[in-house]
């Protein structure tokens, strides 16, 4: 009997002397007396009884003798990753933007004529139906990204509207949401998205309003957005479920709590909104910043302090609290992830949408594996000496590819962010110990 690998340890939690352990594979937690633990990790268990044992096995906490921890990883792993059962799409309807922020990860991508055409909106939904029936699945999730996807209306109703029958009709589960900068989220527009089986709209903010309006405005005459943006969502908030999202810097973090009160005080509240989040600006390939996708694509890099104090502001406001870490591979490693392109190009990272040599297909083509699609779903990027032995691996899994591209030139390379998930998992295991 040993001490698992993947324990976190939250000293003095959640009182003196206690510990609470956090194992970051099972998600199993257990709180114990400082000086039992410290008598394991001497291969001493005598301050543990036979039942307490049991229970740190069951939990994962303690390993017995003659189990694989790292096979049992690895099995949990590729199970989760070529889980087929559901479909993750990513449809960016369009490229072009009627924002011009300075930050944007697409950066120059977002001028031109790139809107999705109806016939590419055809194959799109004939590849969904295809890769879905195939796939017997029990789910499909689309999510409506650009650009800014509401200024391709028509093929989200499109698609909408046929994947939202095909589903009814096959018993397979809908689930589908916006990405949008909410300047045109007007009620009617609104009302037509949820027609088309749309359940929730994410919106992003990135500040109170002079914070907001500097980085986030419209394009030609860089008119102000905040206020459009917050009416908008006082409208919308009884058609479509909400939730905020937005990016800050080392300079505006620190504004975020103002923003909340704002929110608030526009009737914004914690009622209103489902969920309220907020990811740093980080570097892109585009000369351009990126910001976070989903809780699977956060970069954190020296901003894991901000974080922890942005959850905490959150938390005290009734806006979320501390969500327990997750498993969560990156999609571009998921079999079932894919991103769609406003051409009808297949990528597995939203991020390289347009990037030549990342594509692995195309919705009016078959889809054989290319070479990038066989990288994305053979690598195992953490293979090395360092992640196996590290503590966090099931809660990081080789961290954003698209990060490793960006610092590394390598979109197969790890992007380590140890001491950040470290630090928020602590921080998490503290909360919840306390919470118990
Ligand atoms: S960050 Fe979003 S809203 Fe801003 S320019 Fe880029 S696509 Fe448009
Ligand atoms: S590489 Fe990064 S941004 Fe791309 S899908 Fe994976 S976690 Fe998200
Ligand atoms: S990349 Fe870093 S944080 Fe991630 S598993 Fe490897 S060592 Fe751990």
């Amino acid at each position: 009997m040993r001490l698992s690998k993947f324990n976190i340890k939250a000293i003095d939690a959640p009182e003196k002397g206690k510990m609470a352990v956090f194992n970051t594979l099972t998600r199993g937690m257990a709180i114990l007396e400082g000086s039992a633990l410290e008598g394991i990790e001497k291969g001493d268990s005598s301050g543990l009884g036979p039942e307490e044992i049991k229970s740190l096995e069951e939990l994962g906490i303690l390993i017995p003798e003659g189990f694989d921890e790292d096979l049992f990883f690895d099995v949990y792993y590729n199970q989760v990753r070529f889980d087929n059962t559901s479909l993750r799409i990513t449809l960016l309807t369009t490229l072009n933007c009627n924002f011009a922020c300075p930050y944007c990860y697409e950066g120059d991508l977002t001028y031109g004529k790139k809107q999705m055409s109806g016939e590419t909106a055809e194959d799109v939904i004939s590849w969904i139906k295809k890769r879905a029936i195939e796939g017997r699945v029990s789910k499909i999730r689309l999510e409506y990204l650009g650009g800014e996807p509401l200024m391709n209306l028509p093929v989200i109703e499109k698609t909408g509207h046929e994947l939202l029958n095909f589903c009814k009709e096959k018993g397979i589960k809908f689930v589908s949401i916006i990405i949008s900068n909410g300047y045109l989220l007007t009620k009617e527009t609104a009302e037509r998205v949820a027609a088309a089986g749309v359940e929730s709209v994410r919106v992003t903010i990135d500040g109170p309003e002079e914070i907001h309006n500097s980085y986030r405005f419209l394009r030609g005459d860089g008119g102000k957005t905040y206020r459009t943006i917050i009416k908008n969502l006082q409208e919308c908030k009884d058609v479509l479920s909400l939730s905020i999202c937005g990016t800050y810097t080392k300079e505006t973090g620190e504004h975020i709590p103002r923003l909340l009160d704002d929110l608030m005080e526009a009737g914004l509240g914690p009622d209103s909104i489902h969920k309220v989040q907020f990811g740093p600006m980080m570097p892109s390939d585009t000369g351009g910043k990126a910001a976070n996708f989903d809780k699977r694509c956060i970069p954190m890099d020296g901003y894991h302090d901000m974080i922890i104090k942005g959850n905490e502001e959150l938390i005290r406001r009734g806006y979320g609290n501390y969500a327990e870490p997750e498993f969560c591979p990156c999609p571009a490693v998921c079999s079932g992830d894919y991103t769609i392109n406003y051409d009808g190009a297949l990528y597995k990272c939203p991020c390289l949408v347009d990037h030549p040599g990342y594509e692995v297909g195309h919705v009016a083509k078959e889809l054989n594996y290319n070479a990038e699609m066989v990288r994305c779903l053979g690598y195992n990027t953490f293979e090395n000496e360092r992640c196996r032995r590290c503590n966090v691996l099931p809660l990081c899994l080789g961290g954003c590819r698209y990060m490793a591209l960006v610092q590394k030139g390598n979109f197969h390379n790890l992007d380590c962010q140890q001491e950040g998930i470290e630090a928020i998992t602590v921080e998490t295991v503290r909360r919840m110990a306390k919470e118990l």
